[in-house]
């Protein structure tokens, strides 16, 4: 029952993030005015609105000019609502459910905007350090200190390195917005899944540059943005963060 319940809940979410994503960096307003077809501007009918069921319905076509409807929408909509199913699964119908929703939420906000337009926006990022910490006093899953460390070891750390590499290379690596991203997770997930989440980002993030490099050719100078990497590296760390800790020092025993 649960499940059902948390993956339509995880669809809607993931359709108002939709509308997040675009207009966030534009910086309009989220609730006003209602969604509308970027090419013919006609207002969408609240049934052709429904997440993922009114874009197979429409066979990804706007109602009215048949002009395509961006495979963003479903995409977000699905991914949001299978986050939402695996976290009721692991939290169960709970407050932590709730807390680690909204961070996932964030995060998958932040991802499509950071890939389309290089920036993390910061009415997301600072408010989350601030939840994150609040969040901490009533999880059973953190404690505020361990909240707090995290926060400041995943926003210093990140700072230091976008520091040095400026320094060397005298261009910017690591953004402002990558520095509070990290803080932002390390205030929810605590100072072990901080350094997870570094390491587990650095490897994905290197190895897809490998792969852009081969496929566009040696002449590789423009950076790829390093929050969906991150944010890849906290879901991971928030899922299977305990099990690949403990896998370590199995091995290192
Ligand atoms: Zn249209």
């Amino acid at each position: 029952m649960w499940h059902i319940v948390s993956i339509i809940f995880g669809a809607l979410v993931g359709s108002f993030l939709n509308v997040c994503i675009f207009r966030l960096p534009k910086k309009e307003s989220i609730i006003w005015p209602g969604s509308h077809c970027p090419h013919c501007k006609k207002p969408i009918k609240f049934y052709d609105n429904i997440p993922l069921i009114s874009y197979i319905l429409l066979m990804g076509k706007c109602r009215y000019c048949k002009n395509p409807i961006s495979f963003q929408y479903p995409l977000v909509e699905g991914t949001t609502a299978l986050c939402s199913l695996f976290l009721i699964m692991k939290f169960g119908p709970s407050l932590s459910y709730l807390f680690y929703f909204a961070l996932v939420a964030a995060l998958i906000v932040i991802t499509v905007i950071d890939l389309y337009h290089q920036i993390i926006p910061d009415v997301i990022n600072l408010p989350g350090i601030g939840v994150g910490l609040i969040a901490s006093l009533i999880l059973p899953q953190n404690t505020f200190l361990n909240s707090l460390i995290g926060a400041l070891l995943g926003g210093g750390s990140l700072f230091i390195v976008g520091t040095l590499y400026q320094w060397f290379f005298k261009r910017e690596g690591m953004g402002g917005g990558d520095v509070k991203l990290l803080a932002m997770i390390g205030a929810f997930l605590g100072w072990k899944a901080v350094i997870l989440t570094i390491l587990l980002s650095s490897l994905i993030g290197s190895i897809t540059g490998i792969i852009i490099m081969v496929l566009k050719g040696k002449d590789f100078k423009y950076a790829i943005p390093f929050g969906p990497f991150l944010s890849l590296g906290a879901v991971i760390s928030l899922f299977y963060g305990e099990s690949l800790i403990n896998w370590y020092l199995y091995l290192n025993r």
